[in-house]
């Protein structure tokens, strides 16, 4: 995520859910493009630190992993970040709900914003706990975006679909015109969708 500038600093956080009571989750403070293991601390679901040290604190966003694990249990991991064009589309209140690309259809459906939250605080996993339970992807407003899915790779592949399509959308919109998958198409991407066996959670 940083190599691909989708966090600056100390920005975005990951975590991945090991058995029914715990999780690893990425320290608070540190760069994601530097993380040593103890920057990866182990927390109970309950947000409690299993190997209390006082170098490292758990994610400021553990409260939003923590409510999302909570309403989905089909995911194992989640990633947060703020990539750039699709951070745009968050903060402008756009929501990527149009049917431009097969990829995003497919992977992502319709992308809708959570409501502004102060980050780190309980405001945040409120404004993402009912879009979560429909969508594997959500953009956080003025913020970022969040991806879960079955395992790490299956939550970041989302995020990078993400900042993906947002960077086309956006070139489109420079462009001035949209040629929208008509209606007709979208079904049958989404009927592909069901035969690859996709069992992420979509807002069509
Ligand atoms: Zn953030």
């Amino acid at each position: 995520m940083w190599i691909r500038g989708y966090i600056a600093a100390n920005d975005g956080n990951i975590s991945v859910r090991i058995s029914d009571e715990s999780l690893l989750i990425t320290a608070a403070g540190v760069s994601k493009g530097f993380l040593e293991p103890e920057m990866i601390l182990q927390i109970t679901i309950d947000g409690k630190l299993v190997h209390p040290n006082s170098k490292y604190h758990p994610s400021s966003e553990t409260k939003m992993h923590l409510e999302a694990y909570k309403q989905r249990n089909d995911i194992k991991a989640i990633v947060h970040a703020h990539p750039p064009y699709a951070t745009s589309f968050a903060s402008s209140g756009i929501p990527l709900d149009k049917p431009l690309l097969p990829e995003s259809v497919m992977t992502l459906g319709k992308v809708m914003i959570a409501d502004f939250a102060i980050p780190s605080t309980d405001e945040v996993p409120n404004s993402i706990s009912d879009l979560i339970k429909r969508s594997d992807v959500v953009l956080l407003s003025n913020h970022g975006a969040m991806a879960v899915g079955e395992d790490l790779f299956s939550a970041y592949n989302k995020m990078e679909v993400l900042e993906h399509s947002a960077h086309i959308t956006f070139n489109a919109m420079q462009l001035g015109k949209m040629n929208l998958i008509p209606e007709e198409k979208k079904k049958i991407l989404i009927d592909l969708r069901k035969k690859f066996n996709f069992s992420g959670r979509i807002i069509e």
